[in-house]
């Protein structure tokens, strides 16, 4: 197993380099080359890499289980030779996307190359891997939306968290672009004649932080800032980029009316805002918590417990998902720590016991 996520793991696979993600797809489609399944490569668009869909159809061909795996990483091509070589430090193994989330792809993979060298699946199974995850899925959500349409159950691989936790929840996620448009001016000898873009955009960035709200569980993060062409130029141009996470689709909607309303302080200057929610809530329903009681289960058949975390803030594919009502469960990949920094590392110890709940689950879920 750990030589098999070392050759995912030194693959790489940034999102934005797609002649490397395909180089990724290629493997998992040898990967699963004579198992008795069925392949469908979707080519990719818009500039990203393409989608693998692996069917097993021993149990027939009407709604079943679906898992979603990721196999784009956000970590530039050289990382492997720079800052984050895999390695091996007593239970950890490390790696850029080892964690988020190519460890728990590949020992999903494995538990689906059991079911269906066994033919012991209860119900069919559809592996779906996607080439865009870290950018917000622009081309594989209508895939992941259309497959999640015929499933019953949805599994994704993300990582697990703190100690071994599953994710039945998360919060959904909104994208927002704020350009401010003012008045050029030489800064010395037209100074009153200038309107100032960046002032103006300073104004903003407070109002639109001021609206996280822990105790709603809203936030807002103003991540990039750009603007002005020159010292001596009052600037003309001003761009922000804008995260909103919230609970649930109430919150979602009446946050981004707040942010798309946005009204400059000075009437001088002109506000463009576009964006809105990109991944929808993740809400634990009572069907994903009979889902996350099953899973819990087959854990303590295999000899551990198995508990969920709070509500996260980070988003997933699983949001889609469950916010078409379908039953899913998130966080079954490898337990570790660092996603997206360069101590990324996945737990050895944790392979072997998810490898087995990924196998019981597609073994019992009917
Ligand atoms: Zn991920």
């Amino acid at each position: 197993m750990i030589g098999g996520i070392q050759r995912w793991v030194e693959t790489e696979s940034p999102t934005q380099s797609t002649a490397a993600v395909n180089r990724m797809i290629d493997l998992v489609q040898s990967d699963v080359s004579g198992l008795p399944v069925k392949l469908e490569r979707v080519p990719g668009r818009n500039g990203f890499a393409d989608n693998l869909i692996v069917r097993n159809q021993a149990a027939g061909e009407g709604p079943g289980v679906l898992i979603l795996s990721h196999i784009d990483t956000v970590h530039p091509i050289g990382t492997l030779a720079g800052p984050l070589p895999f390695r091996r430090d007593g239970d950890k193994l490390y790696g850029p996307g080892l964690f988020d989330m190519k460890g728990g792809a590949y020992l999903a993979l494995e538990a689906f190359r059991q079911v269906a060298n066994a033919g012991s699946a209860k119900l069919p199974v559809t592996y779906l891997f996607t080439p865009d995850e870290e950018v917000g899925s622009p081309t594989s959500r209508s895939l992941i939306e259309a497959e999640a349409k015929k499933a019953r159950y949805v599994l994704v691989t993300e990582p697990a968290r703190d100690g071994g936790k599953i994710v039945t929840a998360r919060k959904g996620v909104g994208r927002f672009e704020l350009k401010t448009i003012g008045v050029p001016a030489h800064s010395g000898a037209r100074h009153q004649d200038g309107r100032s873009a960046i002032k103006e955009m300073a104004r903003q960035v407070l109002a639109i932080e001021g609206l996280t709200d822990y105790a709603r569980g809203v936030t807002t993060t103003v991540g990039m800032i750009s603007g002005g062409t020159a010292p001596n130029v009052i600037p003309q141009y001003c761009h922000i980029s804008v995260d909103l996470r919230v609970r649930d689709v109430a919150a979602g909607e009446e946050f981004e009316k707040k942010i798309l309303g946005l009204e400059p302080f000075d009437p001088g200057i002109t506000v463009e805002v576009t964006g809105g929610m990109n991944r929808p809530p993740f809400e634990k329903s009572a069907a994903i918590d009979v889902l996350f009681r099953h899973a819990q289960a087959v854990a303590r058949g295999i000899g551990f417990d198995l508990q969920h975390t709070e509500m996260t803030g980070g988003g997933s594919d699983g949001n889609f998902t469950a916010a078409l009502g379908v039953p899913t469960l998130d966080g079954l990949g490898i337990d570790g720590d660092g996603a997206h920094t360069e101590w990324e590392h996945g737990l050895i110890s944790s392979i072997e016991p998810r490898t087995r709940l990924m196998r019981g689950l597609l073994e019992t879920l009917q």
